[in-house]
């Protein structure tokens, strides 16, 4: 047993994931989750595409050893493993992936972003009528394809099977409830709760890759994680407009000392309050991890956000959550911009939860039954705003 776990005696289930069981079920929905866990357990057994019967680099065999100790929460197929192909071509041989997952974001490498280019969305501001998530969502399913309108498509449809997923699990880990210290001073009604990978940050445990920094990350006295960090667009900006307002504290479902690091690096203003991390996590029957936001005693739902890129990660409180679409390392992100927009709105409201209500709709994603009845929706959400 390796020495982080030693210290972590009651979460030894948390270190696996691959204990998803999933009734057989004829309906296309449990289909999809069947193919789905399928393709994350292929994932799992040859998760940076090297083909077992061939001879492996000793840094390759390093790559998959870090990978697998799982420190990083990533609900998003592993983009290592395509960025993997693109340093070492005759692996593609190896690639067996089931090719039924067309509603899963694949993730661009560098090496053939540059082709994409001309098809990128242009970052134009958004117009008066703009709804955050909700209006690029919709433009996605009218205008043709590109990178960020398959991001949109693909975010939208994951977080659609999540919270069908979330409905079936059960809970078999409820952290202790949580009191967060703050300074009587503090005058700030808000606090903002925000996940970290693929949301604030990219981390890529293949530190070849192109990247902002490279962190060597301290787990234990004998153990150190090296990853590549790329930071989101428009991070600081966000950060120092929303600090009068929010009290900002990131939580995410990955290992507590990797979280630190990486705050310390994003975070130089210190900023950031507080840093909750897997352990803080409900972790269920099906193998998420999901942030139930009634373990904070100290602060109101009402004046409580969760933005994260996982939707099943607020799938406890659905009216606190706030979507965005995962950060890879396109520099052409201006999601952070928009969500400021949309974060800065809700100063004056009384229960945010109406105000998410009212623009997200995040909800129908339970309540109804397709992705077209969705969509419809949320057109006419848009349409009505125009007229
Ligand atoms: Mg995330």
């Amino acid at each position: 047993m390796r020495g982080h776990q030693k210290s972590l005696p009651n979460l030894k289930f948390l270190h696996h994931q691959s204990t998803a069981q999933i009734t057989p079920s004829t309906s296309s929905i449990r289909q999809k989750f069947q193919e789905n866990r399928t393709y994350r357990k292929f994932q799992k057994e040859n998760s940076l595409q090297i083909d077992q019967n061939q001879s492996v680099t000793p840094v390759m065999n390093n790559a998959v050893k870090l990978l697998r100790q799982n420190y990083i929460q990533k609900t998003e197929p592993n983009e290592t493993s395509e960025k993997q192909n693109g340093i070492a071509e005759n692996q593609k041989k190896s690639n067996q992936k089931p090719t039924s997952f067309k509603f899963l974001y694949r993730p661009m490498t560098k090496q053939n972003s540059e082709l994409m280019q001309t098809l990128r969305v242009a970052s134009n501001l958004p117009e008066v009528n703009h709804v955050y998530y909700v209006s690029d969502l919709i433009r996605a399913y009218e205008s043709k394809d590109s990178y960020f309108n398959r991001l949109f498509q693909d975010h939208l449809q994951a977080s659609f099977m999540a919270f069908k997923q979330c409905a079936t699990s059960k809970i078999i880990f409820r952290p202790k409830p949580l009191f967060l210290p703050k300074d009587p001073k503090d005058q700030r009604k808000y606090t903002l709760l925000l996940d970290l990978d693929e949301t604030l940050v990219h981390c890529s445990l293949d530190v070849r890759l192109p990247c902002e920094k490279k962190l060597n990350i301290r787990l234990s006295p004998s153990e150190i994680l090296q990853v590549g960090l790329t930071i989101r667009p428009g991070l600081q900006n966000m950060l120092e407009n929303l600090q009068p307002h929010f009290e900002i504290i990131i939580f995410t479902a990955s290992h507590v000392q990797y979280a630190k690091k990486i705050v310390e690096f994003i975070d130089p203003k210190k900023i950031i309050s507080n840093v909750l991390s897997r352990e803080h996590c409900c972790f269920t029957s099906l193998g998420q991890y999901i942030k139930d936001l009634s373990i904070i005693k100290n602060r109101s739902l009402s004046k409580t956000i969760l933005v994260d890129n996982s939707a099943f990660s607020y799938f406890y409180q659905i009216d606190n959550g706030v979507p965005i679409i995962p950060f890879y390392d396109n520099k052409q992100d201006k999601q952070l911009a928009l969500l400021t927009k949309y974060l800065i709105g809700v100063v004056g409201q009384e229960d945010i939860r109406e105000y998410n209500q009212r623009y997200l709709k995040t909800y129908l994603l339970e309540k109804l039954d397709s992705l077209e009845q969705i969509i419809d929706n949320y057109k006419a959400q848009i349409n009505s705003k125009k007229t």
